[in-house]
C-alpha cells in the first residue's frame, strides 16, 4: 500500500501559537486531524496509486503536488529528501545531474569524513549500514605546523578521539558511496521521487505553495522548497537572499593514494604556507588526500604525469604513510567561502553549500550541512503536528534561528583558521605556534576543543543524537522497485 494511504493521525494537537508561530492559513480546519483526513490526494499519490507502484512517471506539460519539493540532488539534497521522506513527507527531489548507473569508484574523488552526529543520522534514516565497509574510522587526528620557521622541525599536536571517549571522531566515506547509499534509500522510500536529470529553469514563491518549472515544461507544486542546489543556488536567488562570497587564490586537489605504511586510522594535517594538505585514512592502507595549493601551483601539479605528481606529494608529506604507490583520478575545486544573509525565506530553506561553504580544512562542511537538514526536519515534524503550514515563514524562521548562530562561528572560525595557516606575518605565526603547544600541553583544554568541535553551537539535533522523530505518516513498506524516474 502506498505512503499516504496508510497515513496516521497524530492524537493530540497542541496550538500553533504555543510555538509562537501563529496558524497562517485561515482555510486551514480546525485540527489537523480533520485536515488530513479530508486533504485530497496529490497528483503524485494519485498517480502512484493508481499504478500500484511508488515510481511515477511525472509527465511533460502537467503539474504534480507535493508536501516538500528538494532542488538539488547533491549530497545534502539528497540527505534532505531522504530524511524527510523517511518521516513520512511526500517528497520529491530534482537534480540537473544524472544519477550515476553504477558505483563510481571516484565520482568526484572527494571523501567526507563525517563526525559521529552526521553518522547517527544517517544510521537512523537507514544510509549508513551501506557505507560502512567502504570508509574509515577516524581515531586520531594530528597536525604538523610547518609554517615559518618551523619548515625543518613541525610542531605536532595529536587529537586523540580516546581522550573524550565517545568512539572515533567520525567515518571517513567516499562521496560516490555515499551517495550511491543515499539514492538506493530514496528508491526504497514510496513516498520520494528522484526526478533526474531535469533541471529547474523557473521557481515562484507563492502565498500557499510554491511553483517550480523544469526545464522541459514540467511543473511542481509543493508546501515548502528546500534549496539545495549548491553555492549558485537559483533557489536562493529567486528568494532574494544575498549571499557573501569570498575567496583566498587557492586551489583544492582532492584524490586517493594507496601507501605502504598503514594510517592507523589517523588524519594528518600539514599546515604549510600555500595551504593545508589532509590525508584522510581510508580502509586498508589507502588514504584521501585534499592538498591545497595556490591556483598556479595547483595548475602545475595537476598537469604533471603519475610519477612526478606522487613524487612531489610525497616530498610534502613526510613518509608519514610509507611509500606512496598509486594515485586515483585527480579533481580540482576552487577554495572559497559563502555565507548567505538568511537560511529561509516564504517555502524555501537552505540547506548545504547554497547557505554556507568553507575552505576543506576541519571537515566541517557536509557535517554543517547534516546539520541542517536534521534540525529541518525536526522543526517540520513539530509544526505538522500542530498543525502548521510547514512553508510558512514563521516556520522556517525557527529553523534559522537554530543554525544561524552555528554556522556564522563555524564559517568565521574557518576562515580565521585558513588564513592564519596561510599567513607569512611572523607575529600570527608565532601566535599559531604558541596556541598550538599550548593545546598540546593542557589537555582539558584539547579535549574541549575536540568536544566543541564535533558538535554545532547551540541545541544539537535530536536525529544527530541518536534519537528518533516521530514520523508524520506511516511508511508504506519497502517494495524494492525504482521510484527514480
Ligand atoms: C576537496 C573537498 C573536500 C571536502 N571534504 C569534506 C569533509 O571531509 N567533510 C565535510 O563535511 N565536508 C567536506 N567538503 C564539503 C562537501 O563536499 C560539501 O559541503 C558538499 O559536497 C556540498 O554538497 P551540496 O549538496 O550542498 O552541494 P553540491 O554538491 O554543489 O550539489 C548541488 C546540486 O544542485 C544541483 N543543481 C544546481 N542548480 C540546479 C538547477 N537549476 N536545477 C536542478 N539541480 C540543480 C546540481 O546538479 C548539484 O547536484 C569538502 C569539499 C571539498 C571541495
Amino acid at each position: 500500500m502506498a505512503a499516504w494511504a496508510a497515513e496516521t493521525v497524530d492524537g493530540a494537537m497542541a496550538e500553533c501559537s504555543n510555538l509562537g508561530i501563529p496558524r497562517v492559513r485561515a482555510d486551514r480546519p480546525h485540527t489537523m486531524a480533520k485536515a488530513r483526513r479530508r486533504r485530497k490526494p496529490s497528483t503524485l499519490e494519485k498517480a502512484a496509486l493508481s499504478r500500484h507502484c511508488p515510481g511515477v512517471m511525472l509527465m511533460r506539460n502537467t503539474e504534480h503536488h507535493c508536501d516538500i519539493l528538494v532542488v538539488g540532488g547533491g549530497v545534502a539534497g539528497l540527505a534532505a529528501a531522504v530524511v524527510m521522506a523517511d518521516l513520512g513527507f511526500e517528497v520529491a527531489c530534482v537534480d540537473a545531474m544524472p544519477p550515476e548507473p553504477t558505483k563510481a569508484p571516484a565520482l568526484d574523488g572527494r571523501t567526507t569524513a563525517l563526525l559521529q552526529g552526521a553518522v547517527r543520522a544517517l544510521s537512523a534514516c537507514g544510509v549508513w549500514a551501506d557505507c560502512e565497509t567502504e570508509s574509515a574510522p577516524l581515531n586520531v587526528m594530528r597536525i604538523i605546523d610547518e609554517n615559518g620557521r618551523r619548515a625543518n622541525a613541525p610542531l605536532t599536536t595529536v587529537f586523540d578521539s580516546a581522550d573524550v571517549g565517545e568512539g572515533p571522531f567520525g567515518f571517513n566515506v567516499p562521496n560516490a558511496v555515499l551517495r550511491q547509499a543515499l539514492m538506493r534509500r530514496l528508491r526504497e522510500l514510496a513516498n520520494a521521487h528522484h526526478i533526474a536529470p531535469a533541471k529547474l529553469s523557473e521557481i515562484r514563491y507563492e502565498s500557499t505553495s510554491v511553483r517550480a518549472t523544469l526545464e522541459d515544461g514540467r511543473v511542481l507544486t509543493a508546501a515548502l522548497s528546500i534549496g539545495a542546489d549548491g553555492k549558485g543556488s537559483p533557489c536562493r536567488e529567486a528568494a532574494g537572499i544575498r549571499a557573501r562570497r569570498w575567496t583566498y587564490g587557492q586551489t583544492a586537489m582532492a584524490f586517493s593514494v594507496a601507501h605502504t605504511r598503514p594510517h592507523g586510522n589517523t588524519s594528518t594535517e600539514f599546515h604549510r604556507p600555500n595551504g593545508p594538505l589532509v590525508l584522510v585514512p581510508l580502509p586498508g592502507n589507502r588514504s584521501s588526500v585534499v592538498w591545497v595549493e595556490r591556483e598556479r601551483g595547483a595548475a602545475a601539479f595537476m598537469n604533471l604525469d603519475e610519477d612526478a605528481f606522487l613524487r612531489a606529494l610525497a616530498a610534502r608529506t613526510r613518509n608519514v604513510l610509507g611509500d606512496l604507490t598509486k594515485v586515483g583520478p585527480r579533481f580540482s575545486y576552487p577554495v572559497g567561502s559563502l555565507l548567505a544573509d538568511r537560511y529561509a525565506a516564504h517555502r524555501l530553506a537552505l540547506v548545504g553549500e547554497s547557505a554556507h561553504a568553507l575552505p576543506p580544512i576541519g571537515a566541517q562542511g557536509l557535517n554543517l550541512g547534516i546539520t541542517d537538514v536534521t534540525t529541518l526536519a525536526e522543526v517540520l515534524t513539530d509544526a505538522w503536528r500542530q498543525g502548521c503550514d510547514i512553508g510558512a515563514e514563521e516556520v522556517l524562521r525557527s529553523y534559522e534561528r537554530r543554525r544561524r548562530p552555528d554556522v556564522v562561528a563555524r564559517v568565521i572560525a574557518v576562515d580565521a583558521l585558513n588564513r592564519a595557516v596561510m599567513t607569512r606575518f611572523p607575529p600570527v605565526q608565532a601566535a599559531r605556534h604558541l596556541g598550538l603547544s599550548l593545546l598540546d600541553r593542557f589537555t582539558p583544554l584539547k579535549t574541549a576543543l575536540m568536544r566543541q568541535g564535533m558538535v554545532p553551537v547551540g541545541e544539537m539535533p535530536k536525529m544527530m543524537r541518536g534519537e528518533a522523530i516521530r514520523p508524520v505518516r506511516r511508511l508504506a513498506q519497502p517494495s524494492g522497485t525504482t521510484g527514480i524516474s
